[in-house]
């Protein structure tokens, strides 16, 4: 008898909502038009769903690739956004452009140049590399100050308006704020961090403490996956990061030792990966209590 006797789901774990729309866009343009479909880079850091539209048609294009699009072709802007320039640049090839830039990110770049318009000097708490970053800094001319901590801000102009990466620690941006205040300069601030990420930490955080085993599922390249599994790793010394169920190790299933298994997921998993990897847990479970597992699997999702 397999001793795995319950299984946990994180309350918020898989697709996030800017990440969801943008695969339901992509699918939904691509049902509607004949010509080729492209994102912009990879859609969502997840192999599974790059695989997934590939196979449904929609292949990746990058920036430097641009000058081959035709008429009848489409690119879609993923979550992150883009600059003004790039948008320019798509058009000016004559295709089609799909914008799913999530809402919340379309927000912070129209806040950009609103206050970069009045006269603002625009910081921005994040990571200058993030394509997020790179994108909102193009709303303000690319003049923004990207930083992390505000230990680098330097002499600040009369006039500071302070966004933030959606995905940025709360403490970040509170530090740039203390450290733009203490200039003396007039900070205007807006708290754009999203809270898909807080829920999704707090939720793995609150699972990870309860389990014998955590799974962390996500794509290679995913740093909100990663960011989940090193929260899950503090609270629980048995935490796996897997990016879909054929990475599951057999040790996991055939445990004699692990009766309290959690699952979580990043932004960028799909539930249908995550599915998958539950079902192959099930196989652990006594039959009695694999009705369990479904309605946790549905339940967990949002
Ligand atoms: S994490 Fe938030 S801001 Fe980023 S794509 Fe998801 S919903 Fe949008």
């Amino acid at each position: 008898m397999l001793d795995i006797k319950k299984i946990i789901v994180a309350d918020h774990a898989g697709f996030c909502f800017g990440v969801k729309r943008a695969v339901d866009i992509s699918l939904n343009y691509k049902k509607e038009d004949n010509g080729a479909v492209y994102t912009l880079g990879p859609l969502i850091h997840n192999d599974d769903v790059v695989n997934f539209l590939k196979a449904q048609g929609i292949s990746q294009i990058s920036i430097d690739d641009l000058d081959k699009l035709g008429e009848k072709d489409a690119v879609v802007i993923r979550s992150h956004g883009v600059t003004p320039e790039t948008i320019r640049r798509i058009e000016k090839t004559g295709a089609q452009v799909v914008d799913a830039t999530c809402p919340y990110v379309a927000s912070i770049q129209l806040k950009v140049k609103k206050y970069h318009a009045k006269g603002y000097q625009i910081i921005i708490v994040g990571d200058k590399d993030h394509p997020e970053v790179i994108g909102i800094n193009g709303w303000c001319g690319n003049s923004a100050i990207v930083t992390r901590d505000g230990s680098d801000l330097g002499t600040l102009p009369q006039k500071v308006c302070i966004v933030a990466q959606t995905t940025e620690r709360l403490s970040n941006f509170e530090k740039v704020v203390e450290a733009a205040s203490r200039s003396g300069a007039e900070v205007l601030t807006f708290n754009t961090i999203c809270s898909a990420t807080k829920e999704r930490q707090g939720s793995a955080d609150e699972v990870s403490k309860k389990v014998d085993l955590m799974i962390v599922i996500g794509g290679k390249n995913s740093s909100n996956s990663k960011k989940l599994y090193d929260i899950c790793r503090t609270n629980c010394n048995n935490t796996i990061f897997i990016e879909n169920a054929g990475e599951l190790p057999d040790w996991v299933i055939n445990s004699k030792g692990i009766e309290t298994v959690g699952v979580t997921a990043g932004a960028s998993t799909p539930n249908w990966v995550i599915q998958e990897v539950l079902a192959r847990l099930e196989k652990g479970l006594e039959t009695e209590q694999k009705e369990l597992i479904s309605a946790i699997a549905v339940d967990g999702k949002d």
